[in-house]
């Protein structure tokens, strides 16, 4: 296990100057079903209560919000068909997979039946062959610290009709392509393209924005917090050292993984280059000294 307070750790000088309130936060929910998603009456999603639904209906969460891991923030859930039911029957659709242990997530879209598109999902996470536009999914629950763990499902959007063309046509093409472009927007919403989620890029990624800085896609959001008085904010107290960083980032990927993306996030963003370039130091010389054992800031990953 890495010591990056030890005095022989060549990478880093790092001083003790972590203060306890800054690593442990206020207030934490630990079950993704227990943060305040609304029980979807409003909307009319249900669940269809059939013994024979064991895939799909126990693990979906009829409800008004989603909850974005990586942003700490509540969206509301759309039926276009409303008043009709949204259930494990519908489609034409955008969902979200929400992983119950990490919290990390996945947006999809499918003018097939969710129940149907959603077992697919579940063979390519139990480490079936999968299709190229999921493989971060599937990754993530086949192998390392997510394996095999539990998962839920929201239907984020429900729109009009199956997605098919009158009189048992295909797929309707024109309809697939607005559907995707609706996909990306609420991956971009939501922060879920990798890294900071289980998408592996966006249907159409935007010119000019190459994959490993697709963060700049992202749109803003409304602030939710008033901004105090510009004379007296501080920025400096915004930056981040790479050392408190650490600190607690190892603490919560101990204690509550799930807050690790936001830490993440808004740490870096946040942080001078100074402290970005030490904290690659650290990162860079953690990797090859456990390169063997699998650990990373003192986790054991396997
Ligand atoms: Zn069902
Ligand atoms: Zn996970």
């Amino acid at each position: 296990m890495p010591n990056i307070f030890s005095k022989h750790n060549s990478n880093l000088n790092f001083n003790l100057s972590v203060v306890v309130k800054d690593i442990i936060p206020f207030v934490h929910i630990n079950d993704y079903r227990l943060r305040d998603l609304g029980s979807g009456e409003s909307i009319n999603v249900k669940k269809c209560n059939s013994n024979r639904c064991k895939e799909f209906c126990p693990r979906f969460i009829p409800s008004d919000f989603v909850y974005s891991v990586s942003l700490d923030r509540y969206f509301p859930c759309v039926n276009l068909e409303y008043p009709k039911i949204i259930n494990c029957k519908s489609q034409n659709l955008i969902y979200l997979i929400t992983c119950s242990k990490c919290l990390l997530q996945y947006v999809g879209q499918t003018c097939s039946v969710i129940s149907v598109r959603f077992c697919m999902h579940r063979a390519c996470m139990s480490g079936k062959k999968y299709a190229s536009s999921c493989k971060r999914l599937c990754d993530h629950f086949s192998s390392g610290p997510c394996k095999d763990a539990e998962h839920f499902v929201q239907i984020i959007e429900n729109w009009e009709g199956d997605g098919h063309l009158p009189n048992r046509g295909g797929e309707d093409q024109e309809l697939s392509r607005k559907r995707k472009r609706q996909e990306d927007h609420w991956m971009l919403k939501l922060r879920t393209i990798y890294p900071y989620g289980l998408n592996d890029s966006l249907n159409e990624p935007q010119k000019g924005v190459l994959d490993h800085s697709v963060g700049l896609n992202f749109p803003s959001l409304p602030r939710k917090y008033t901004r105090p008085n510009n004379r007296v904010f501080n920025h400096s107290k915004m930056q981040r050292s790479s050392e408190t960083f650490i600190a607690k980032l190892r603490h919560l990927l101990v204690h509550k993984i799930d807050q690790a993306s936001k830490l993440i996030r808004v740490s870096l963003s946040n942080m001078r280059k100074k402290e970005l370039k030490a904290l690659a130091g650290y990162i860079t010389g953690s990797v090859s000294r456990e390169r063997w054992n699998f650990t990373l800031f003192g986790i054991r990953w396997l």
